[in-house]
Formats: C-alpha cells, sequence, structure tokens
C-alpha cells in the first residue's frame, strides 16, 4: 500500500518557474538555502540533475514515510476533505517510485517569461513586466523586499535539454503565457502533443491568435485555469488592470473552444479575503469550472501575518456552509503567526499603492481602510 507521504511528482515531476532553480511542484517555497538543481545544472546534465543530494533526500523521506514541512499544504488539503496534489499525482503518474532515483519526465510546469499585462497587488516583477515601476516606487519609500527585478528566463533552452518524450502533463505559466511571443516556439517543442495534456494558467484578460488556438488543438487536451480573485470589485482591486466581467466572458469563450473540465483559481490576500465566502458563493454558482482558491502566503499580503482582530473578522466571515471552511480554518491554524513588522509594512504598501493607482481600498475592505488611517507615508 503506496504511504500517506509518497507523492509522484518527486519522481516524475520538474517545477522552473521564474527563480531560474527546479522544485518537484510549485508548492516548495523559494530556495533560501540554494538546495534545488539551478538551470544551468540541468543545462548542463539534464534530468541527472534532479537527482542532487536536496531531492535525493525528499525521495527517501517520502519512501520512508516522513512528513515534510514543505508539503504541509497537501496534508492540510487531505485532512479537510480536499483532493490534494499529491493524492491527484499518484493518480496522473506512471513513476513507480521505488527507490531513491528521479524516473521520467512526465510533468513539466514552466513559466515562459515574464511578460504580463497586469500589475496585481501580490506579485512582484519577477513575474511581471508590468509591476517594475510600482516595485521601484516600493523600494524607494521603504519597502526593500519590492526591489525591481529583472529577471532572464532560459525556457527555450531547457526544453533542449530535458528528454520530452515520456510528459503527460505541462502546466503553463507567465507572466500571462497566452500573450508572450515565446509561446508558439515553446508548443512547437513538445514531441508528441497528442500524449500531453497541457494546463494553462491565464489572467483571462485574452484570447490568442487563431494559429495559436489550432496548434493547441493538437495537444491530448487544454485545460485553462483561470486566475479570477473573487467576484467584481475583489478582483479589479487586487489584479490591477483586469475586469472581472470581461475575464468571465474570456473565460467562457475559451472554454466553448476547448470542452474540458476548466477551473478558476482565486488568490486571497489581506486586501480581499473578506470577499472570500461571497465569491466562492458567486462563482460556484455562475460558472460550470470546478474552484479551486489559495490563500498568499509568501509576502506582506498574507492575512498569516495580521493581527489576531482581523484573522477573526476574516474566519468570522466564512461560515460552515462555504466549501473552503475548513481548508481556510486549518490553514491559519497551521501558518498564522502575528507579524507587527510585517502587517505594518502591509498597511504602508495599501497606502501607497492606493496613491499610486488612484484607488480608494475603502470600496472592497473598510477594516483595512480603517487601519491604515494612522500609518504615514511621505
Ligand atoms: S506532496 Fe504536495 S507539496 Fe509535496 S511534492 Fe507532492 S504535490 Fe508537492
Ligand atoms: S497576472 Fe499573474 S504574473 Fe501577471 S501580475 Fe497578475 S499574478 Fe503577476
Amino acid at each position: 500500500m503506496i504511504n500517506k507521504t509518497l507523492c509522484k511528482f518527486a519522481w516524475a515531476g520538474a517545477t522552473s518557474t521564474m527563480i531560474n532553480t527546479f522544485r518537484p511542484c510549485c508548492r516548495f517555497p523559494l530556495d533560501e538555502n540554494n538546495q534545488y538543481p539551478t538551470t544551468d545544472d540541468v543545462l548542463v546534465q539534464g534530468e541527472s540533475a534532479f537527482n542532487n543530494s536536496f531531492l535525493t533526500k525528499l525521495r527517501q523521506d517520502m519512501l520512508a514515510g516522513i512528513k515534510r514541512v514543505e508539503c504541509t499544504k497537501c496534508y492540510v488539503e487531505e485532512n479537510s476533505n480536499i483532493v490534494s496534489m499529491r493524492q491527484k499525482g499518484l493518480q496522473h503518474f506512471s513513476a513507480k517510485a521505488i527507490d531513491k532515483n528521479f524516473e521520467r519526465l512526465e510533468f513539466l510546469e514552466i513559466s515562459l517569461d515574464n511578460l504580463c499585462n497586469l500589475e496585481c497587488r501580490m506579485c512582484n516583477s519577477q513575474f511581471s513586466t508590468k509591476l517594475k515601476n510600482r516595485d521601484m516606487i516600493l523600494a524607494r519609500n521603504g519597502l526593500t523586499q519590492y526591489q525591481p527585478k529583472s529577471v532572464q528566463y532560459k525556457t527555450l533552452e531547457i526544453m533542449d535539454s530535458l528528454d520530452l518524450n515520456d510528459l503527460k502533463l505541462i502546466k503553463l505559466l507567465g507572466g500571462e503565457p497566452l500573450i508572450s511571443p515565446n509561446l508558439i516556439t515553446f508548443l512547437n517543442k513538445i514531441p508528441h502533443p497528442e500524449n500531453v495534456e497541457i494546463l494553462i494558467i491565464t489572467n483571462a484578460t485574452t484570447i490568442p491568435p487563431s494559429f495559436i488556438l489550432q496548434k493547441l488543438r493538437m495537444f491530448k487536451s487544454v485545460k485553462f485555469d483561470f486566475s479570477i480573485d473573487g467576484i467584481f470589485q475583489f478582483n479589479d482591486y487586487q489584479r490591477v488592470g483586469s475586469n472581472f466581467e470581461k475575464s468571465i466572458s474570456n473565460a467562457l469563450q475559451l472554454a466553448q473552444y476547448f470542452p474540458n473540465t476548466h477551473s478558476v483559481h482565486s488568490v486571497f490576500s489581506s486586501i480581499n479575503i473578506i470577499g472570500l465566502d461571497a465569491s466562492v458563493n458567486w462563482l460556484e454558482k455562475h460558472l460550470p469550472f470546478s474552484i479551486s482558491i489559495d490563500i498568499v502566503s509568501n509576502n506582506i499580503t498574507s492575512p498569516f501575518y495580521a493581527p489576531d482582530w482581523y484573522k477573526e473578522i476574516i474566519l468570522e466571515q466564512i461560515p460552515l456552509s462555504n466549501s473552503f471552511h475548513l481548508f481556510v480554518k486549518n490553514l491559519f491554524a497551521d501558518k498564522h503567526r502575528y507579524d507587527e513588522e510585517k502587517w505594518y509594512q502591509f498597511l504602508k504598501f495599501c497606502k501607497i499603492t492606493d496613491n499610486m493607482y488612484a484607488t480608494d481600498i475603502s470600496k472592497i475592505n473598510p477594516y483595512i481602510a480603517k487601519a491604515i488611517q494612522d500609518v504615514n507615508v511621505s
């Protein structure tokens, strides 16, 4: 019987987003201790780079039934009656997962580049070219973690150093992949598109041109995960530059071109989490898509850094009837640690970005609006 820690992503998956390293899946944190194989390792060694000491130890731990902290979110999902990414991987991949060695690349999650047309508040310029100016202003105002970044992506080169013949699933991200000039070159590099399911994470702001749609039709299946962060004002405030109604209309159109079980993925920060219940209810009622959610955990917009009074308000507003009640409750139980400094930086962030974009947070979140009243920005 397969134990409850074994995950086939560790034997068959590789995720490379903007930081020029490879992880088994997107849930692994950034590489603060320089443990993951780098892009350069992969360019030189190909897939054998996935047998470095960190990933080998990970597989050994999984085989031994040892729980890994990086996998907490999957364990929380499983304890909250949500099918976890780990469980989906067990069904999807044919890797045997019997010893410490990487087996074969069945799953690749990759960012084409960071070209994007939005300036989402919980994002930064590593992911979106549009956020360079905002990050420069934030850094100048003392939020130094927002230094504008220029990232060199080597996605197309990487594709030439990997054996792509066993690929079953690609998860494609950007920036916004549907506007990337690299998209068609990337798709042309897949040797057996008829065997590959492709999952595209898109902000649903655009419909790609017909030559891209034609190319996508050569794949076994095409699935979209539409990044829409709640309904109406909650989405539009957080995802600066987007329009909820237009995104929904584009999503429905893309779903007509490619019939499949598409999904909406909503990310909730301290800003829009107050709309989580209303958003989930609306999305579940009105769309023919599955709905998933996530809560920002890796930057100052995370509600896990909020003071207890705000945590209580958040949890009170998500009733038992909400599909994600247990998930949110368990995540807060696991991750919430009030951080005074980060919370203050977040409030400052809200004030600066409201000034920058001529927006008004009181229109979507009266609690944060009140909290920023006493925050001074020059
Ligand atoms: S258990 Fe979850 S977090 Fe861990 S490698 Fe698998 S999918 Fe990723
Ligand atoms: S659409 Fe994605 S990459 Fe672009 S700004 Fe938003 S979160 Fe960042």
